[in-house]
C-alpha cells in the first residue's frame, strides 16, 4: 500500500506491507473513492461515497479477494510454493481472483468449486467466474457439497493431488479469511481511506460492508483501531446467511490480525443479519430492488449475491433513521459483477 511510510521495495517483486510483511502488488494503488450524489439525494438523507474494490485491479476485474491476496501470495512465493489451493462455489468471486493471482505470479492454480448455490441456470457452471478461471488455466474442479465456510475434506483432497504430482501447494481457504495473514489486506485498506479522507477533506463515520468469510470487515475493525483515530461505525451486512459462523470468524480474524498489528482493545463486531434474504447466494425482492436502485441512479453495478445484499442494508438503514441523517456513509463495493452473468433471469 503506497500510503505507508514502511512500503519500500523488496526482493524481486514484493513490497514491505503493513507489520513488516512482504506483500505482492496487485493493485492498480488505491482504490478510488466518489460521492454517490444521486443516490444520496434519493434517500433525502446521509451523505453516501463508494469506495470501489470492483476496479481497484487489472488483474480480471479485482475485487476485494484480490486486496487480501496481496499478502497471501507474497507468503507463498516466499515459501517456494508453486500452486495455489483454493476453494469456494461454482460461482466463487475468491477463487477466480486466485487464478488471477496465480496467473500473474507464474504459479499453477487448483480450484475447489462447491455447488453451494441451488440456482437453475444452465450455465451457471460456464460463464462469469468460473469461465474466467478456466480462460486463465486454473485447474477446475467441480465438486458436490453444500455451504460452509470451514475446512472441506475435497480441499484436503486437492492438497494432496498436488503433493503427490511432485508440486509444493499454498493452502488457500475460502475468501482468503481463515488465515493468519486473511485481515492484512482490508487494514491496509483502513489506512488506506485515512489518507483519502485527509486528501478529500471528509470523515466517514459509517462503514457498510458485505460480510460472508469474514476477514474484510475483520481486517477494517483491525485496521482502523491500528490508526487510533475519532471512532467511527463498521457495519457488517452478512449475506451468509449463518450470521453466528461468520460473526464468530470476524472476531477471530480481527483479534489475529489485530496482534500482528501490535494492537489490542477492539470495539464489538456489528454484523447486521437482517439483510441476507434467508440463503445464501440467492436475492430477494429487497436485494433486487437495492441493485436497480444502485444502476439506475449511479450506473453502479452489484451482484445478487453480495453487494446487492450489503445495498439493501444501506439504503433501508439510511431510510429509517438508523444511519442518522447527518452521517456521511461509505460504501464499500468489493466487486463481483462476473457472477452476473449466471442470474440473467432476474432481469428479463
Ligand atoms: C467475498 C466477497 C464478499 C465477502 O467478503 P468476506 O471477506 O468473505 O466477508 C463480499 N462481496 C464480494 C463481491 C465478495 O466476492
Amino acid at each position: 500500500m503506497s500510503s505507508d511510510p514502511a512500503d519500500q521495495p523488496g526482493p524481486g517483486p514484493l513490497r514491505q506491507g503493513l507489520a513488516g510483511l512482504p506483500r505482492y502488488p496487485l493493485l492498480f494503488g488505491p482504490s478510488p473513492v466518489h460521492e454517490l450524489e444521486r443516490l444520496s439525494a434519493h434517500l433525502g438523507g446521509a451523505r453516501v461515497w463508494a469506495k470501489r474494490e470492483d476496479c481497484n485491479s487489472g488483474l480480471a476485474y479485482g475485487g476485494n479477494k484480490t486486496r487480501k491476496l496481496e499478502y497471501l501470495l507474497a507468503d507463498a512465493l516466499v515459501q517456494g510454493c508453486d500452486t495455489l489451493v483454493s476453494i469456494g462455489g461454482v460461482q466463487s468471486n475468491h477463487t477466480r481472483q486466485v487464478a488471477a493471482a496465480a496467473a500473474r505470479a507464474g504459479l499453477r492454480c487448483v480450484l475447489v468449486q462447491e455447488s453451494w448455490v441451488e440456482w437453475p441456470d444452465p450455465v451457471y457452471d460456464r460463464v462469469g467466474n468460473i469461465l474466467l478461471s478456466r480462460m486463465m488455466g486454473a485447474d477446475v474442479r467441480l465438486v458436490q457439497a453444500e455451504f460452509d465456510i470451514g475446512v472441506r475434506p475435497s480441499w484436503e483432497a486437492a492438497l494432496a493431488d498436488v503433493r503427490a504430482d511432485g508440486g509444493t501447494p499454498y493452502p488457500i481457504p475460502a475468501g482468503a479469511s481463515d488465515h493468519r495473514l486473511g485481515g492484512m489486506g482490508f487494514a491496509g485498506w483502513a489506512a488506506e481511506v485515512a489518507e483519502q479522507e485527509r486528501e478529500l477533506g471528509v470523515f466517514f463515520d459509517t462503514i457498510v460492508v458485505c460480510s460472508v468469510t469474514g476477514s474484510t470487515q475483520a481486517g477494517m475493525v483491525a485496521g482502523f483501531a491500528a490508526l487510533d483515530g475519532p471512532p467511527r461505525r463498521i457495519i457488517g451486512i452478512d449475506a451468509s446467511a449463518a450470521p453466528e459462523a461468520t460473526e464468530d470468524q470476524i472476531t477471530r480474524i480481527a483479534e489475529g490480525t489485530a496482534s500482528l498489528l501490535g494492537v489490542d482493545g477492539l470495539p464489538p463486531v456489528v454484523l447486521d443479519d437482517r439483510y441476507h434474504a434467508g440463503v445464501y447466494g440467492v436475492a430477494d425482492e429487497r436485494t433486487l430492488a437495492a441493485m436497480r436502485v444502485a444502476a439506475r441512479l449511479e450506473g453502479m453495478v452489484t451482484d445478487p449475491v453480495y453487494e446487492g445484499k450489503s445495498m439493501a442494508g444501506l439504503i433501508d438503514l439510511v431510510s429509517s433513521g438508523e444511519i442518522p441523517r447527518d452521517s456521511t456513509v461509505l460504501y464499500a463495493h468489493l466487486g463481483g459483477q462476473p457472477a452476473l452473468n449466471a442470474y440473467s433471469a432476474l432481469f428479463p
